[in-house]
């Protein structure tokens, strides 16, 4: 028995109809037993690649490399567009069209631009970071992405091993909240279910970077399907400090749409992928 549900007109001509009945959509992914990272590969092959991400970093094993400089961001905070519950994360969206916010130095040979920023959380504090350093989960991550402006557009550089590059900040549970998360939180009751967006202007991510610029860096791949592997990484050391309430409010939010039951998204982090034979690298001071 064949039970697909047609949300195409009633007037669809026949061959379209049977196009849609070949040509179904992938499975959508998530971070279920039924659709989570363990299935990923079955419907985006790249997720079963040899430089797939996350991985864990051991600092004895870090190679310290003299070549490796410092980062430098120049960001336009007019370049902050909107944010929005995917439903599998949140996200701020960034005015990419031109090079008003770029990222450049560290491992990189040109200037990134600015894309989207979003977040990895767990269900409790004790989780939640994608990276793990020397076998701690931080409570979360935020992912900062940024595509190489050499290329034409985005959906190309992800085709490229150099196309993209990912500042990330791990989520360390303290006492002393770094208070430039508040401007995010403070959206979060727009966002509260799946598919809302909201405005965001006027905001400059690098509000949220720690003191020390340091990082490790090594190429991979995107932690969400399709998993490509076009991603220079650099993982800041030191973490920023959230609060115990700061997570519980991310973890307000609903994974599902607003005509659905509520349920809390949270988890949404990829368990950890072999190293192979990459090499990670930090700069030697
Ligand atoms: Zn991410």
């Amino acid at each position: 028995m064949i039970a697909v549900q047609h949300p195409a007109p009633a007037a669809a001509a026949p061959a379209e109809q049977s196009q849609t009945m070949t040509q179904q959509p992938p499975p959508p992914w998530g971070y279920s037993k039924e659709n989570g990272p363990d299935r990923w590969h079955e419907t985006y092959p790249l997720a079963k690649g040899n430089n797939q991400s996350p991985i864990a970093i051991l600092t004895k094993d870090v190679f310290k490399d003299p070549v490796l400089l410092p980062w430098f961001t120049g960001y336009d905070p007019g370049a902050s567009k909107t944010i929005k519950n995917t439903g599998k994360t949140c996200r701020i969206a960034f005015d990419d069209t031109f090079d008003r916010s770029v990222l450049r130095g560290g491992p990189l040979q040109g200037i990134y631009r600015l894309r989207q920023l979003h977040i990895h959380w767990g269900s409790t504090d004790d989780k939640g970071s994608e990276h793990v350093v020397d076998a701690t989960r931080y409570a979360g991550e935020i992912h900062v992405v940024h595509w190489y402006s050499k290329y034409s557009n985005y959906a190309d550089a992800v085709r490229k091993p150099d196309g993209v590059v990912i500042l990330a900040i791990l989520l360390q549970i303290g006492k002393t909240p770094k208070p430039e998360m508040k401007r995010i939180l403070e959206e979060i009751h727009n966002i509260k279910t799946k598919g809302k967006e909201a405005p965001f202007p006027n905001f400059d991510p690098s509000i949220l970077f720690p003191k020390n610029r340091s990082y490790w860096t090594y190429q991979g791949s995107f932690t969400t399907p399709p998993c490509e592997e076009c991603v220079t990484w650099i993982l800041l050391k030191e973490p920023i400090i959230v609060s115990e309430d700061q997570m519980e409010m991310l973890r307000s939010l609903s994974s599902k749409s607003a005509d659905e039951p509520h349920c809390p998204l949270a988890d949404n982090w990829r368990p950890l992928q072999p190293l192979n034979n990459r090499m990670v690298r930090t700069p030697c001071q």
